[in-house]
Formats: structure tokens, sequence, C-alpha cells
């Protein structure tokens, strides 16, 4: 069976997915591919695992702390209200994390992103549409 997030970091791996915003040791950095939610974005696990605690001990930290700086970079490039991060995988089993950056703006603000998901590909950006978010991010990732 094939794992759509597998599929991606092959592509990646061949520098050929044009949303990477970074690459860390245990995971990738992508912008997401819609922006309903300005700075929205994915960190995928470089690795199939399923669940959080599948991760052998020392990666699971690293992963963390990898987790961590995705979300500060992404909160200082946009400054959001709120960071509404969450990882299900019912869907996709392969460990990633959403990053929801949530702003005053926001008139759905107290609902769960999941909630507008319907209104997603209204917002889809093209590659060249998501660079310079991508290099707002970038500039705070160290
Ligand atoms: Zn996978």
């Amino acid at each position: 069976m094939t794992c759509l997030l597998c599929d991606r970091i092959e592509i990646t791996k061949k520098g050929q997915y044009p949303y990477l915003i970074h690459e860390f040791k245990n995971s990738f950095l992508y912008l997401g591919e819609h922006q309903f939610f300005k700075g929205y974005s994915i960190l995928v696990s470089k690795n199939h695992y399923r669940e959080m605690t599948d991760l052998p001990l020392g990666i699971s930290e690293e992963f963390y702390s990898e987790m961590m700086k995705a979300s500060r970079a992404i909160n200082e490039a946009f400054l959001p209200k709120k960071m509404n991060m969450c990882s299900l995988g019912n869907r996709v089993d392969h460990i990633h994390w959403h990053y929801f950056p949530r702003y005053d703006t926001d008139p759905r603000f107290f609902d769960p992103p999941w909630l507008m998901m319907d209104q997603f590909d209204l917002s889809k950006v093209t590659p060249r549409e998501a660079q310079a978010t991508i290099e707002q991010i970038r500039h705070f990732l160290i």
C-alpha cells in the first residue's frame, strides 16, 4: 500500500516538491498548498511511523524539538493570535503535524480549523505565490 506522505518525501528528496520550507534531521516542513489560514504549514516525519509513540527514544525528543522550531518560526513570521497544532492521522497514518495560525480577523476563531476544510481548496496557492510566505518562515528558522 502506498503512502501519500512517503511519496511526498521521495519527491522532496529529488528536489521536486515546491512547497518545501525546511529540512530538519527527522522531518520536512512544508507550506500548505492552501493558505486559508495564512502560514498554514505541515511538518512530516521523514520516516513512516504511525504514532508519536512509535518514534524511537532519542528520535522522539529531536522530533519534538523540530516541532517547536517550526511552530516558533511560523509564530514569529505571522504573529497569529493563536497557533492550532494538530496531528490526527486517521486518513494518512504517517506522522504529520498541522500548524494552523489563527488570527483576530478570523470570524470563526473559536471553531476547529477542520470545520472550514470545505473552503480550503478555494485558497490554493501556486508554488510561485507560495514563495514569499515560505521565505518569511525560513527567515525565522534557526
Ligand atoms: Zn508514509
